[in-house]
């Protein structure tokens, strides 16, 4: 690691500040990605902002059909919540299949979010059921945030404070984990809407993508008979040691097809 120093924040305004006032500087949130980038020298930072101690940025409320988590809210939090559970059990069961337990009593929501890493899980949740992710100084929709490879739309000193769902009828996530990290090779989370289907698929490209195909077949028809006969396309998925692009386009229909399955 190269040397940086260590700031603790205790409010949303004071973090915002001090990052605008420290231009090298990042936030930390549980560091399940960034202590790794630091370990390896792939960033250097000159200060850390620790986000840890603001305690309006974790917690989970429901409100109606409404749920929303706050960005430091723990994955190991979310996937025993009775509340996530009983409103959008998609979810829970997305952040219990994150890495190992040790990840997940560490890892964030809003950490993961704003690093969008291609094989992360929950950006397939929040483009999936169309989140809005609420910052410091506006709400994103889902379909603008996730721009490309650990890139998304937050501004250089923008926080995220929580990420808000609307409850679908019904929702699953499917992942082929890769055995060691457990990140997803493939993962697809599908969400029945009143109006539509959406199927938001993470591992398979450079960012979590959504598959028009699958949601038209979808909406016509919840069923994996739906799905079965659409010919997923190999062009332009990722393609690595673990699982070549053809094997993935199969892992997205078979993922498709287990969280379809298992929607409620
Ligand atoms: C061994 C291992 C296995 C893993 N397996 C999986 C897996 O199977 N699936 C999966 O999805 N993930 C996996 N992860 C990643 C894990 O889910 C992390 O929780 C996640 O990547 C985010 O980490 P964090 O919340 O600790 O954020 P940090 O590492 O602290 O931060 C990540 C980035 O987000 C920024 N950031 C953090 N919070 C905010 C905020 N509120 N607003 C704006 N920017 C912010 C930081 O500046 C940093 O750039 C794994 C990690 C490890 C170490």
């Amino acid at each position: 690691m190269y040397p940086f120093s260590f700031h603790h924040t205790k409010s949303i305004p004071e973090s915002v500040s001090l990052k605008k006032e420290l231009s090298e500087a990042k936030y930390i949130a549980g560091g399940q990605s960034l202590v790794g980038v630091l370990k390896l020298r792939l960033d250097k930072p000159s200060e850390l902002i620790n986000l840890g101690s603001i305690r309006e940025l974790s917690g989970i409320c429901i409100e109606g059909k409404t749920l929303t988590i706050g960005a430091m809210t723990r994955h190991a939090e979310v996937a025993a919540s009775s509340d996530v559970k009983s409103c959008i059990p998609g979810v829970a069961q997305l952040a219990g299949l994150i890495a190992d337990r040790m990840v997940r009593n560490m890892g964030t929501i809003g950490g993961s979010v704003a690093n969008n890493d291609p094989s992360a899980d929950y950006p397939a949740a929040v483009l999936g059921l169309n989140a809005t992710i609420i910052t410091n100084q506006r709400e994103i929709q889902a379909d603008d945030f996730f721009i490309g490879m650990f890139e998304t739309a937050l501004e250089p000193s923008e926080l995220i404070q929580s990420i808000r769902f609307t409850a679908p009828i019904k929702s699953a996530y499917a992942k082929f984990k890769h055995p060691a990290s457990r990140y997803a090779v493939v993962g697809v989370f599908v969400a029945q809407f009143p109006n539509e289907v959406r199927v938001a698929v993470t591992g398979a490209g450079a960012s979590v993508f959504r598959h028009t195909e699958m949601e038209k077949a979808l909406s016509k028809d919840f069923s994996t008979s739906a799905i079965e006969p659409i010919q997923i396309s190999a062009q332009g998925l990722n393609s690595d040691f673990f699982a070549d692009s053809q094997y993935r386009a199969h892992l997205m229909k078979s993922m498709a097809i287990q969280a379809v399955n298992n929607a409620k």
